[in-house]
């Protein structure tokens, strides 16, 4: 019997690979994933994106028994944490969501290959093959073919120079979501949004968390305005920052890391139960035989692709953490929708102008299009419309006034080019910016749109009004 051959063969079933999967067999395309954890969904379902919303859900109800009920006239006897039903309830939502994407595949006849591949390059015929180490036979690979193959193997967490990860007291973001105790003293090394979205979930749970950040100021690609409310609120939260500092050295003493921190002005010796570096991550790369077959990366060693997500060897793909691009998990799965609907010729784009980023804090950070550090620094003429929470309605309701909604629009056309929102659910209310500007939209167009009342979003209209002075409120 003749090998079976795949129109296109995925390897990694992340975001990126089980999204391009299924619309590529909507649109009739035979395909096989190969994947080499024992669930589907990648580093987003299974240690990542879903894990650490749980757990930020999980803690956030917990600080709020415990921090705020009294302040809604509920009277409750100080809330007990159950650590391990806490972290049961996340595994649960996590393996609810990768049997999602096991069902999925069936539904589309898309088959799944347990295993690691690589690229074994290509034959005389042009068929790709793909060698895969099976679980159950590994020394012997079994070799794929495919007309065409889909890179969507992710990234991993960086380590810091010398300083091994040991899955014990130097972590990754994934150790960090499965502490089976609450740590007393916490450092968390980088203030990225893994770093302090991981930091608020411990503290909320009562560690003493500490945040070591390199550079002058935490989330540094965020509206500078934002950047300063949300540190406010951690710092009122108890999370401790230290600027401009790095970690120079970690050595375990009784079970307890040793930490030095060095900065401009000192160098510090400080003690940790635990210690997350989530300093960053980089393209996974590792073992796919890239170089051997001519695959392009860059200096940092991401892949190199056209607008097709072709790489520099033809039938060779890439997309999602693999390539340049902030490293989510909905521009991951955008660029798998425009990957497959490419391959069958129609002219899908990602728009990579507004791709939102979400920071899940308390409060929440979330912004799409250019900052107003960007702005300026293009010398781009533009006006701000800003309102307030605390003039909110609805946030008066909740008790969450914290924050602001930011329209930035250009000075000339009254046409969007950002919206930076730091409040209560910013992650939801970011939606209607991004269609508002992925339809060319202006701030009149936002402030002009009826609004339910009370919401949080008509902080968004009264924003936009005030673009050009007209805000009601504000
Ligand atoms: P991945 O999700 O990394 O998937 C790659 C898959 O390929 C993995 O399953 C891996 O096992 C598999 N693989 C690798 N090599 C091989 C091989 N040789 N053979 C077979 N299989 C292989 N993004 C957001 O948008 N929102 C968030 O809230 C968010 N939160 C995050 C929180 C944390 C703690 C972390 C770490 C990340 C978070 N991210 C978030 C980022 C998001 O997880 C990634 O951007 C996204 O998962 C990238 O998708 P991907 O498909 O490129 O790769």
């Amino acid at each position: 019997m003749a090998d079976q051959v795949y129109d296109l063969i995925v390897i990694g079933a992340g975001p990126g690979g089980y999204v391009a999967a299924i619309r590529a067999a909507q649109l009739g395309f035979s395909v096989a994933v190969v994947e080499k954890r024992a669930t589907l969904g990648g580093v987003c379902l299974n240690e990542g994106c879903i894990p650490s919303k749980a757990l930020l859900d999980s803690s956030e109800y917990f600080a709020l028994a415990r921090d705020d009920f009294a302040r809604h006239g509920i009277m409750i006897d100080p809330p007990l944490l159950d650590l391990e039903q806490m972290l049961k309830r996340k595994d649960d939502v996590v393996k609810r969501l990768t049997d999602g994407v096991a069902y999925l595949f069936k539904k589309h006849r898309i088959v799944h290959i347990p295993g690691v591949a690589k690229l074994g390059g290509a034959r005389s015929d042009g068929l790709q093959t793909v060698p895969v180490t099976m679980p159950d036979s590994p020394a012997i690979p079994r070799v794929l073919l495919g007309k065409k193959v889909l890179l969507a193997t992710g990234s991993q967490a960086m380590e810091l120079p010398g300083i091994p990860f040991d899955g014990q007291l130097v972590v990754s973001a994934r150790e960090a979501l499965a502490f089976d105790q609450v740590p007393e003293q916490l450092l968390v090394v980088g203030a990225g949004y893994v770093g302090l979205e991981l930091g608020s979930v411990w503290r909320r749970l009562g560690s003493q968390v500490t945040v070591v950040e390199a550079m002058t100021k935490p989330l540094p690609a965020t509206d500078g305005q934002v950047t300063d409310v949300i540190i406010k609120a951690l710092k009122k939260q108890g999370l401790t920052f230290m600027l401009e500092a790095t970690v120079t050295r970690i050595a375990p003493e009784n079970g307890r890391a040793v930490v030095t921190i060095s900065s401009a002005e000192a160098v510090r010796e400080l003690i940790f139960d635990k210690v997350l570096v989530a300093t960053g991550r980089q393209p996974l790369t590792a073992g796919l035989g890239l170089p051997q077959i001519g695959v392009t990366q860059d200096d940092r060693g991401r892949i190199v692709v056209d607008a097709n997500y072709q790489t520099t060897v033809t039938g060779i793909y890439a997309l999602g953490d693999l390539i340049p691009g902030p490293m989510l998990a909905h521009k991951a799965m955008e660029e798998g929708v425009a990957f497959a609907e490419r391959l069958a010729g129609q002219a899908a784009e990602v728009d990579y102008a507004y791709i939102p980023g979400v920071v899940y804090t308390w409060p929440e950070a979330a912004g799409v299009g250019k900052t107003e550090e960007q702005l300026r620094e293009a010398s781009t003429p533009y006006s701000v419309g800003r309102s307030n929470f605390l003039g909110n309605g609805r946030a008066r309701c909740l008790g969450e006034t914290e924050g602001f909604v930011k329209v930035l629009a250009h000075a000339q056309t009254g046409r969007l080019l950002g919206v930076h929102i730091v409040g209560a659910r910013a992650s939801e209310l970011i939606g209607e910016a991004v269609t508002a500007m992925s339809f060319g939209g202006t701030a009149a167009d936002l402030g002009l749109t009826i609004h339910a009342h009370p919401t949080l979003s008509e902080a968004i209209k009264e924003a936009a009004l005030d673009v050009n002075k007209q805000a009601i409120h504000g």
